[in-house]
């Protein structure tokens, strides 16, 4: 990182913040007669406020990813730690992000909700980095690049060393969202947040663990970090029914689930590649396929009337006649491809 430091970063108004002290902040032990926060009295399991600081959770996630508590934070999803890296770091109609296209929507939503210039560098031929030019697309008031690895929706991952590369070159922050890192086999950037400060690897439990409907996202960073994004949380946010759940749902492994998965994207890839208006199945590393087809809006209505319902990627630049088919159950993708099969004859 070539920065001083993450604090020559951060927006004024944010390193001058007192952050709100909750009543639980102040007084730590477990048992006690409560009457601090003007909660109800009468237990339903739920008349306690959450613990803001998500102690418990914090400490399994920290033992499944080798990475310590302090070094990370968690949000209503990796949406919330999207928003909060924009909220942390871009003073609104000062500071621009540069990120790469195609690739999740979010981020361009995030910085149009922050009033924050988002710069899009396009992806390279066969969704290559171009790590250069997304260098030259910063200036002195570019704090992040994003990146996302594997990307959605073209499923390929990055190489390491050019991601590193961008990490050690950028003045800023360097966002590596890590959705679909479960489904790869290559390597988290994680264990790289010791070294670069200036590294934010986010992950989520909604894809791989299968708790989209609970909302918790990570991120992964520098305790500097990690701390700055706390203060600017609400402080509950991720409820106690949320916690919980996650804690309990975080025991069971998901070691077969990720086999199936990444043998029925290989099913489905090689049922795919012998039809004859399949042009291109793109590599993948993530838990959905990126087809490119002769026909992408002709082929997604055919499938809504099987009811069979895939991501229409047609009208995103880099994507045309691209449609984006996640992998379901075995069934369910057998249902896929007999329906792609209709569609051929
Ligand atoms: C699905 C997805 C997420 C997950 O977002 P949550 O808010 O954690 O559900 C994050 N990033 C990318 C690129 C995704 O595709």
């Amino acid at each position: 990182m070539k920065i001083k430091s993450i604090d020559s970063i951060v927006r004024r108004a944010v390193k001058a913040l007192e952050p709100y002290s909750t009543a639980r902040d102040e007084y730590q032990g477990e048992i006690g007669i409560f009457l601090d926060a003007n909660e109800s009295p009468f237990n339903n399991g739920y008349n306690r406020y959450p613990d803001p600081h998500q102690r418990e959770l914090k400490a399994r996630i920290s033992e499944l990813k080798g990475v310590s508590a302090e070094n990370i934070f968690l949000g209503n999803g990796s949406d919330e730690a999207i928003d909060l890296v924009f909220r942390v770091f871009c003073e609104p109609r000062i500071d621009n992000v540069v990120a790469i296209a195609p690739s999740y929507g979010m981020y361009k939503v995030a910085a149009a909700m922050n009033d924050v210039e988002l710069r899009e560098v396009q992806l390279g031929d066969d969704f290559s980095l171009p790590t250069d030019a997304l260098l030259a697309a910063t200036d002195e008031n570019t704090k992040a690049i994003f990146l996302c690895s594997p990307n959605n929706p073209t499923g390929n991952s990055f190489p390491r060393a050019e991601m590193l590369r961008l990490i050690e070159e950028f003045e800023g922050i360097v966002v590596v969202d890590e959705a679909y890192i479960d489904f790869a086999e290559v390597e988290s950037l994680k264990v790289e947040i010791a070294e670069h400060k200036n590294l934010v690897v986010l992950q989520t439990l909604s894809k791989a663990w299968a708790m989209a409907g609970l909302r918790v996202g990570l991120a992964l960073a520098d305790k500097r970090i990690v701390e700055l994004m706390s203060q600017m949380k609400y402080p509950y946010n991720i409820n106690i029914a949320t916690q919980q759940i996650a804690l309990q749902l975080l025991s069971y492994p998901i070691d077969e689930d990720l086999a199936e998965i990444k043998s029925q994207r290989q099913e489905i890839a090689e049922a795919m590649a012998a039809m004859s208006f399949v042009e291109h199945i793109y590599p993948s590393d993530a838990n959905f396929l990126l087809v490119k087809v002769k026909d992408a809006d002709a082929l997604y209505n055919h499938l809504i009337q099987d009811k069979i319902i895939v991501r229409n990627r047609n009208r995103v630049k880099g994507c045309e006649g691209c449609l984006r088919i996640s992998i379901g159950l075995h069934n369910e993708n057998l249902k896929l491809i007999e329906s792609l099969k209709r569609y051929e004859e």
